[in-house]
């Protein structure tokens, strides 16, 4: 290298996107604090209150929480090598990209996987699944909130199919916690996993998870051992509630930014999130209907956090995303899967679900769509009610 590269100084970004969300000053400042040991004792009691903060979030009790190192993908492959032996029957619904990886993952660990394909943009009817659900399995795992499609999948009804079938309720809640409730006892959930860069807003690489009694009585009971060393949750369960010796180098910048990160929900308290999230979604839907575009899901059925808009005929994806980037230092998403080059992915999660967010986003597009021949009916601005 003949010359050593300058510091490094990242862009302020808009973060729209599907995640990472807007991150929250203080908890950067949590994230920039001096770095502890792993088996700190300060450090145990961070992730002490964290466990009782994170169950407070998840809905139940802070002895069914805890979180790991790792992205969602991490906690996806976690919760299912945990639940599944090789040759176990698992139950999988699916209609969207991240379903279709909870598929490939839980064949991955050896699982005889019965799926049930969805209709991506659209939720999968509780009718179907318990159709589907007439012998035994180990596991039904489906998606609470489909990032690709931007689809809610209603919780309630499912904790009776499993029980119908004698599984273990799995669900992927990355894009639900800290947006949309989950409540986890309520729901008869019995394993949930989610992630730290969307709902909560902290950086990703730490995410929540949730076992209930019964989902931690099967992992104990396992017949083999799990087969991931990193992800076994006996031996994680141990580092956070048992021995608290040595099992991996967890980060304490992570971790004491998801204490910052899960006390900022609390303090706004989940109902209020939860209102605010719903309230700014439904002005940028009223905002870009008025333009003349259109959300892809139905609204009894959209998620408020995360709205796919499909992307008017003759408009270039990559030109508008990219100009948003560049001129406006606006990230939104692209199409996943099936929806690649026909959607937009909007994201306003957590901290980024302000009226400031919503009002910069519609202006930029507006603008936008005009320099690509798109013309818009009305203002978007205008129409988004932001009070
Ligand atoms: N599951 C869902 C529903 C997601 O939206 C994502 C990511 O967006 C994942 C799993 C994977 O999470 P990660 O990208 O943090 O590994």
């Amino acid at each position: 290298m003949n010359e050593l590269p300058r510091s490094y100084v990242a862009p302020q970004r808009v973060l729209l996107g599907p995640g990472p969300s807007e991150i929250h000053p203080s908890v950067l400042r949590a994230l920039s604090q001096p770095t502890m040991g792993h088996l700190d004792p300060e450090l145990l009691k961070v992730q002490d209150e964290l466990r009782s903060m994170l169950g407070a979030i998840w809905g139940t009790a802070p002895q069914n929480a805890l979180a790991i190192s790792a992205t969602g993908t991490g906690a996806m492959e976690a919760a299912l090598v945990n639940a599944i032996e090789p040759g176990d029957e698992v139950l999988v619904v699916t209609h969207g990209y991240f379903g279709d990886r909870m598929v490939e993952i839980a064949n991955r660990c050896g699982a005889k996987t019965t799926v049930v394909q969805g209709e991506w943009g659209r939720a999968t009817d509780p009718s179907v699944i318990a159709a589907a659900a007439k012998k035994p399995f180990k596991v039904l795992g489906l998606v609470h909130a489909e990032t690709s499609t931007g689809v809610r999948q209603d919780l309630a009804p499912l904790a009776a199919i499993a029980q119908q079938c004698g599984a273990l309720l799995l669900a992927d809640c990355v894009t639900s916690l800290g947006c949309i409730p989950v409540d986890f006892d309520r729901n008869g959930i019995d394993l949930a996993y989610s992630c730290s860069q969307k709902g909560l807003s902290c950086p990703p690489g730490s995410s929540p998870l949730a076992l209930s009694a019964r989902a931690q009585d099967v992992v104990k009971k396992r017949t083999k051992k799990c087969s991931s060393f990193y992800f076994d949750f006996q031996l994680v369960n141990d580092y956070w509630a048992g021995a608290r010796g040595y099992h991996h180098t967890a980060s304490s910048n992570q971790l004491v930014a998801m204490h910052e990160a899960c006390r900022l929900v609390l303090e706004e308290g989940l109902a209020a999130r939860f209102e605010r999230q719903r309230k700014m979604s439904e002005a940028f839907v009223q905002g870009i209907e008025a333009m003349g575009l259109e959300p892809v899901v139905p609204a009894a059925e959209r998620l408020p956090q995360l709205v796919a808009v499909r992307i008017p005929a003759g408009v270039d994806d990559m030109k508008v995303r990219g100009r948003l980037l560049r001129e406006f230092g606006i990230e939104i998403g692209g199409g996943l899967g099936a929806f690649k080059g026909k959607v937009w992915r909007v994201g306003l999660m957590g901290s980024g679900a302000t009226p400031r967010n919503v009002t910069l986003l519609l202006g930029a597009l507006e603008s936008l769509l005009r320099a690509e021949g798109f013309r818009p009916k009305d203002s978007g601005i205008a129409a988004a009610n932001l009070s």
